[in-house]
């Protein structure tokens, strides 16, 4: 596609690459990218890989999927290819980590492009793809080394979130969407980036000192009570990396997050959005924990799929993230409905099933074993759902009991 034929002011995608090469990844001199992108965000892609050059890049490696052959494999493949993935491809990142890689992510597809296929083959195609992807995981999760993920309005994640819309109308919409949440619609996004940075900082600084030994959550249909990790740490905004690189891993982002403790949940918790999970939504998600796991679930829409989800395995039905955003933000206030957690999962606090991030934790190079004494949780999913809206109230419990708000209708109780 030709910059003619984009639907928006292509100065705004020349901002992005900016802001992705910059802020995003903070790319080294020197250092190498392996970027992988669905090929209808090529006009960023390309955009990305010169902005990285020029700030220096030793070599930029591009991977590109394609929703038609994705779709393909649904419809035509045998039986056998659901339970395959590409182990020797994740090998390859791994080692390529190892070198100092850093990662990107380019999200352009469209997050429902699966919903009409068999959700048993989805399910199976996506436990062999988290199985075979650990290697190539691990350096994220962990955060070994500088990474980031940035969105590009591709056409069909338009129609699906502007459905009735004109092609043309629904891009530009999404377009608009992604550029303002993305913080490029102002005319020194780089200097945006450092001031949001900074406002993210003084929360999780605030919450670091505060040192909760518990959330608790109030509203219709949730009274939850969630421990934090021990020597949890609260992360936000921009992060340092193990090889001393700071970052920014999604733009855009709005949360404050930290690893729950996965043997203390208690209680019922009641998601306030809509969960677009491998290409299936899964609607008014209910549950109820005891002692750190799901006891009791059930959903409106895509229970079946939810099902599954927590069953991938022992920790699937724990928790590995709680992550608060006030209902002010952004991407809160814009009302759309992204099916994409990179946008959704800012514009509510929420919490993920299954692995933790090992850097939340005040000492991040721990042993998996000290880190599961502490509490963190580990598993093949790492899965955000929605559980904030401006009829929940959070407080911070310490270890005796007394009661610090956090949140009150969904906003920060306190100024900074
Ligand atoms: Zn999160
Ligand atoms: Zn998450």
């Amino acid at each position: 596609m030709n910059d003619a034929a984009l639907p928006f002011d292509p100065e705004m995608l020349d901002r992005l690459a900016e802001v992705t090469v910059r802020v995003g990844l903070n790319l080294q001199p020197g250092q190498d990218l392996l970027m992988t992108a669905d090929l209808e965000t090529l006009p960023l892609a390309r955009r990305i890989a010169a902005a990285a050059y020029k700030a220096g890049a030793r070599l930029v490696t591009p991977l590109f999927a394609d929703e038609d052959m994705i779709v393909a494999r649904y419809e035509h493949a045998p039986d056998e290819s659901f339970d395959a993935a590409p182990g020797w491809l994740y090998e390859g990142m791994a080692k390529a980590f190892e070198g100092n890689t850093a990662r990107l992510a380019i999200k352009g597809d469209n997050p429902m492009m699966l919903a009409s296929q068999d959700p048993a083959k989805v399910a199976r195609a996506g436990k062999a793809g988290s199985i075979a992807a650990k290697p190539a995981m691990e350096p994220i999760t962990t955060f070994a080394i500088n990474w980031s993920i940035v969105a590009y309005p591709g056409l069909g994640w338009a129609r699906q979130v502007f459905p009735g819309l004109p092609d043309e109308e629904a891009v530009a919409r999404l377009a608009d969407a992604i550029f303002e949440a993305s913080r490029v619609k102002t005319p020194d996004p780089v200097a945006a980036w450092a001031e949001h940075n900074a406002a993210l900082r003084a929360r999780r600084e605030w919450l670091n000192e505060m040192c909760f030994d518990a959330l608790h959550y109030t509203g219709p249909g949730t009274d939850f009570t969630l421990g934090l990790a021990q020597g949890h740490e609260w992360k936000g905004g921009s992060s340092v990396s193990k090889n001393g690189v700071t970052c920014n891993p999604n733009i855009p982002t709005e949360e404050v997050f930290t690893t729950p403790h996965a043997q203390r949940a208690d209680g019922t918790l009641r998601a306030t959005k809509p969960l677009a999970h491998q290409g299936s939504l899964i609607e008014d998600i209910e549950v109820r924990f005891e002692g750190g796991k799901i006891v009791e679930a059930r959903a409106s829409r895509g229970e079946d799929v939810f099902l599954k989800l927590i069953d991938t395995d022992e920790g699937a039905r724990r928790l590995g993230e709680v992550a608060l955003v006030p209902h002010g933000s952004p991407i809160s206030q814009s009302g759309v409905l992204f099916y994409n957690t990179l946008f959704d999962e800012n514009a509510a606090s929420h919490v993920a099933l299954g692995q933790c991030y090992s850097d939340c934790f005040t000492d991040p190079g721990q042993s998996a074993e000290s880190l599961a004494a502490a509490g963190g949780n580990s598993s093949l999913i790492h899965v955000d759902w929605m559980i904030g809206s401006n009829r929940i109230d959070i407080d911070g419990l310490d270890a005796d009991g007394n009661r610090t708000p956090v949140m009150r209708a969904g906003e920060w109780a306190h100024s900074l």
